[in-house]
């Protein structure tokens, strides 16, 4: 019978916060609150002209200091002797004003997994997850403090949304990875082979917040990131992932930029009356909306979209719900769309917990029968609440 089983447990702890009309309530604009000091990545060729004149030096000081920043991963006056020591304390702050204090740092797997606990300018937390794999060096990374997507299962959407970072905030968390890299922070014998990466090589937005809820912010940051170093820090589009709820409109932009990010949807159920469920936002965009515009980022990009799922016990894991699955994904054609099972990660007061081992297996194997491709993802830093969900910024 555990075919029809389908089990709504009562989430302990807390609450989930609700609208005038007793649904989960979704927050799209942040709350009031000051902005973050502006940066050199916030700034447009203009904006930083403009900065450099305002501090009494010439242009080409700014391409200086940004060299530093995306190659040397430096923000320190003192290493850049290039510049002239008169006015040069002055010149660094006003293009690059610290954004991130390190609050805690947590390891695990033989130091091949970090967890940074960041303190923005205005006390709000966030975190970066760091992950040292064979060949390449995976940083997980957030776009908002908080969340206001209320995803049940999520710790991140438990307190809602605090507010927008910058675009310069979520730079800073990939250059500060860099900087751990370059001091052998990032350690375990993986660090020793010989083709060990020196940087991060691969970004996912799969920290806190909803990436496509902070779109301008997130879209400069993300163009940093693939801008030729000096001038940004030379990372390859597809070894940046975007992962969205499904903010349709959203999606459909992203598809038109001409940046082959790779592009991941976090479905976890393929029938509206559950997903409206787990992932309030789907009051909005319903799973066959979400699914057209998933296939049309592959149309436009030519880039295989990923489908994530988290596989809950008796909540979503029924082998019925994989053949919908497969089969709203076939509906759609082949060789578009791979799924990316995740057991689901415990959240504090949930009582939701991962599916078995033999449920798990079975899902991905009806995935696999209906020629669906799908790997079940590894997850990692468990044991620091740095696994996917868990990011919840407490210090
Ligand atoms: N807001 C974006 C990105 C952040 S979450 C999004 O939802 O896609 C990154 C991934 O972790 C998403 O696929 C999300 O659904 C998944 N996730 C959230 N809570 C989880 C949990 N408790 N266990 C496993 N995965 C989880």
């Amino acid at each position: 019978m555990s075919e029809l089983r389908q089990v709504r447990p009562k989430t302990e702890g807390w609450k989930q916060q609700k609208d005038a009309e007793g649904k989960p309530l979704l927050m799209f604009a942040e709350p009031k609150r000051g902005k973050p000091p502006v940066h050199l990545v916030d700034m447009t060729a203009e904006e930083r002209a403009a900065k450099m004149k305002e501090l009494g030096m010439p242009a080409f000081r700014a391409k200086q200091i940004a060299a530093h920043y995306f190659t040397k991963y430096t923000s320190d006056p003192a290493e850049m002797t290039d510049l002239p020591a008169a006015g040069r304390e002055e010149l660094v702050a006003g293009m690059l004003p610290p954004l991130l204090t390190e609050v805690k740092r947590l390891q695990t797997d033989n130091g091949d997994t970090i967890k940074f606990l960041w303190r923005l300018f205005d006390g709000a937390l966030v975190e970066s997850v760091l992950m040292r794999y064979t060949g390449r060096i995976t940083l997980c990374i957030s776009s908002q403090a908080g969340c206001g997507m209320n995803c049940p299962f999520c710790a991140t959407g438990q307190a809602g949304l605090t507010r927008n970072m910058s675009a310069a905030e979520i730079v800073e968390q990939v250059v500060r990875a860099n900087q751990a890299i370059a001091a052998g922070e990032l350690g375990g014998s993986k660090a020793k082979l010989a083709d060990a990466p020196s940087r991060v090589t691969n970004i996912v937005f799969m920290g806190m917040g909803e990436p496509l809820a902070n779109y301008s912010r997130v879209m400069t940051a993300v163009r940093t990131m693939v801008a030729p170093q000096p001038e940004g820090l030379g990372m390859s589009a597809r070894g940046v992932t975007v992962s969205t709820v499904g903010l349709v409109p959203a999606i459909k932009k992203l598809a038109e930029e001409n940046i082959p990010v790779t592009f991941a949807l976090s479905l976890h159920a393929p029938d509206d009356e559950l997903r409206d469920e787990l992932i309030p936002v789907n009051s909005k965009w319903k799973v066959d909306e979400a699914l057209d515009a998933a296939r049309s980022y592959f149309d436009a990009t030519g880039r295989r979209v990923s489908i994530e799922y988290a596989l809950i016990k008796d909540m979503n894991d029924h082998a019925w719900r994989a053949d919908l699955l497969a089969e709203k994904l076939n509906a759609r054609g082949k060789g578009w769309v791979h799924v990316n099972p995740i057991p689901l990660n415990p959240t504090p007061g949930s009582i939701w917990t991962a599916s078995t081992r033999d449920v798990t297996d079975e899902f991905v194997r009806r995935l696999e029968k209906a020629g669906v491709p799908t790997t079940l993802r590894d997850t990692r830093g468990k044991e620091i609440d740095g696994a996917c969900g868990q990011l919840a910024a407490a210090d």
